[in-house]
């Protein structure tokens, strides 16, 4: 059981997930928020019950999974609904991030949480890890990767915490505006430093 775990956050298109996969690719467990967020309403979840009591089945696609773009409508045009909303997920996520946490077997376990800050969820590891870059990347690489437009994804950075406030609040910091072998590097040392926090704080628990 992993008892050290890590935050790993980073605005859109900064490098989360590339950089999860270089950890992972050292054996190193992943518990992926974004998936974790999704499977609590997945169909006969408690999470879809609820939403559908309280929304009604008019929420619902017709083949019986949750209609996203109409629940964002929603909660949207009503801060009492998605305060609601927000009161039930949340909690779900978190129990079942940690639960899933708990039962991985590597060294150090890496939460992928990209509203880390913004949901308060960093209260809940041992350290954080900010992948850097600046907006203009961020814009490129992301407008690129999802072929959406670059005002989109603009859009989509003004919503998050500016990158001075994520800068502040990392307790570590990888730079991705260089190359992959620069960004593998940088993630190989942090590995060395991770498993030998995480074999320090397993001898004096
Ligand atoms: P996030 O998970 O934070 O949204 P991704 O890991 O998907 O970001 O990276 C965004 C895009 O940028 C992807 O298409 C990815 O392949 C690319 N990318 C990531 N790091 C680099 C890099 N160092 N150089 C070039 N492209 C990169």
């Amino acid at each position: 059981m992993a008892s050290y775990l890590l935050g790993l956050t980073g605005g859109i298109g900064s490098g989360k997930t590339t950089v999860a996969n270089l950890f992972q690719a050292r054996g190193i467990n992943l518990v992926d928020a974004d998936i974790i967020a999704r499977e609590v309403v997945e169909p006969g979840s408690e999470g879809l019950q609820a939403i559908t009591e309280h929304f009604g089945v008019s929420i619902l696609q017709a083949d019986g999974t949750l209609d996203r773009a109409k629940l964002r409508e929603q909660i949207f045009a009503d801060d009492n609904k998605r305060l609601w909303l927000n009161n039930l997920l949340h909690p779900m996520i978190r129990n079942t991030m940690l639960a899933s946490a708990q039962k991985a077997e590597s060294a150090y376990v890496i939460m992928v949480v990209p509203l880390l800050f913004e949901n308060g969820l960093d209260r809940l590891v041992d350290r954080t890890l900010v992948v850097d870059i600046s907006p203009e990347l961020q814009i490129n690489r992301t407008a690129k990767r999802d072929n959406v437009s670059e005002v989109q994804v603009a859009s989509i950075v003004a919503s998050q915490i500016s990158r001075e406030q994520r800068l502040a609040r990392a307790n570590d910091i990888i730079d991705n505006r260089g190359v992959m072998a620069e960004l593998d590097a940088q993630v190989e040392h942090l590995h060395q430093k991770y498993l030998a926090l995480a074999a320090s704080k397993t001898k004096n628990e």
